[in-house]
């Protein structure tokens, strides 16, 4: 039994409050990007096994169109973001570093880039495991983090019954303001989206969007569409990191705890973030596909600012030229927020589907900290929400004592990053963390 609302809380224990940093965009309306010249689009950007490419070198397509199809279940769709041609499926820089498979697409410039892709499916009429498939066929993914393929959330098991649908727009990362914009300019889509995953969970779970109290406007915003055929409500939320991670999330909103080793589905919710939701009400109203990413694109290192909506496989270059370029005492550029992004290898990688911010440092917030030995003052157990032992899986990671770390549970580390942000000594913790989990599943 789900517990009542009366036994909401606020809130969850643990956590970090880093400075937010995000009046840098939070206030600027979306632009859209120009088309560029050219396009990579990676088969693995999403969770699970890579996409299986449609198309050949040389082929024509249209914007909009399939040019991947899902490798296994847990896979997706990949569309082309441009109307042009195919020039290579070879190998290209990943953000990170790596390389992957990638279709290369060249855009016509002459061509109206106009979306002229099938009529969406019929949502309504669509059975249970045609609606997992078509909502696969739109190339969504969970556009909050990870990237997991929007279908395998509604792919329910027998007899589990979804009492809590809820709408993530936490956005907890600092400088990420990118959910905040769709909040505020695309209400109407995410509560159609809403109304749209409601309705086929059966109609009787409660619509909740989490969102922190740092966003009064997209608060007000969404209060104003609220009528009595759109049972949603807004649920404002303490600012704290890491907020949006959905186990903390649904400890805010439901007081519950999903136990180590269950889904949030196995108590009887789902939860999509804001802008995954909002690009399904596109899917199934529209027909469009997911080929546009909103950005963030801020830091100290940026000249302009911008939350942009970005065609999929644009260069992270162009994007940064658009927005005035870097400042010279540029030192690093990450995809994703500040706690949980990656460091980008090599400006000519594109914007994947995951790619909710670029941003930029200088010198000053890039300097690493000096490192000193553990004090002991057990601040980085205060800032774990997942109650773990930060300190002591520092000390086996360095001495590469990884089996002992399985036992204290590493696994279930989100890598937060609150413990490296918490602690005074200047011990790189996630980064020994990421490194004995990397080896733990390669011994796997
Ligand atoms: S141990 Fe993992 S989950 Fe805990 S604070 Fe550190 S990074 Fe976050
Ligand atoms: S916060 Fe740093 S210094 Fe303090 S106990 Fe944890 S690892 Fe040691």
């Amino acid at each position: 039994m789900i517990a009542p609302a009366t036994r909401f809380r606020r809130g969850f224990a643990h956590g970090i409050h880093p400075h937010e940093h995000k009046v840098l965009t939070a206030g600027l309306p979306t632009q859209r990007m120009p088309f560029v010249d050219r396009y990579v689009l990676p088969l693995n950007q999403h969770l699970g096994v890579p996409a299986k490419p449609l198309v050949t070198p040389g082929q024509r397509v249209r914007r909009g169109q399939r040019i991947a199809a899902p490798g296994a279940f847990v896979s997706t769709s990949l569309h082309s973001p441009v109307t042009g041609w195919v020039r290579t499926i070879g190998h290209h820089r990943y953000p990170g570093g790596q390389f992957s498979k990638a279709i290369e697409i060249e855009a016509d410039p002459y061509a109206t880039q106009r979306l002229d892709g099938e009529p969406p499916p019929d949502w309504r009429t669509l059975s249970p495991d045609d609606f997992v498939t078509a909502l696969q066929d739109s190339g969504i993914v969970g556009l909050g983090g990870a990237a997991l393929p929007a279908h395998v959330k509604y792919s329910l098991r027998e007899g589990i019954k979804i009492e809590y649908l809820i709408a993530n727009g936490a956005e907890c990362e600092p400088y990420l303001t990118n959910d905040h914009r769709v909040m505020v300019e695309r209400a109407d889509r995410l509560l159609r989206g809403i109304e749209i995953l409601r309705t086929r969970l059966g109609g009787t779970a409660e619509a909740i969007i989490g969102i922190e109290r740092n966003k009064p406007d997209a608060i007000a915003i969404l209060n104003r569409q609220l009528r009595p055929d759109r049972p949603v409500r807004v649920v404002p939320l303490r600012v704290k990191y890491p907020q949006g991670d959905s186990k903390m999330m649904i400890k805010s909103l439901l007081g519950l705890e999903v136990p180590a080793g269950l889904h949030a589905a196995d108590l009887g919710i789902i939860m999509n973030n804001v802008s995954t939701i909002a690009a399904i009400a596109d899917w199934f109203d529209t027909g469009m596909p997911y080929i546009d990413r909103m950005v963030t694109v801020s830091g100290p290192g940026i000249e302009r600012p911008s939350n942009l909506i970005v065609p999929l496989g644009t260069p992270v270059r162009e994007v940064l030229r658009y927005c005035g370029g870097l400042s010279d005492d540029t030192r690093e550029v990450l995809m994703g927020g500040p706690m949980m992004g990656t460091p980008i290898a090599s400006l000519d990688a594109p914007i994947i589907k995951s790619s909710s911010g670029i941003l930029a440092f200088t010198a000053g917030e890039t300097a690493r900290p000096r490192e000193y030995p553990c004090i002991r003052c057990g601040r980085c157990l205060e800032a774990c929400p997942y109650f773990l032992n930060p300190s002591r899986l520092a000390r086996l990671a360095k001495a590469r004592m990884y089996g002992e770390m399985k036992h204290i549970q590493i696994m279930e580390c989100v890598e937060c990053g609150s413990c490296t942000y918490a602690c005074p000594s200047g011990i790189p913790i996630i980064q020994l963390i990421r490194t004995a989990k990397r080896a733990l599943r390669g011994q796997r």
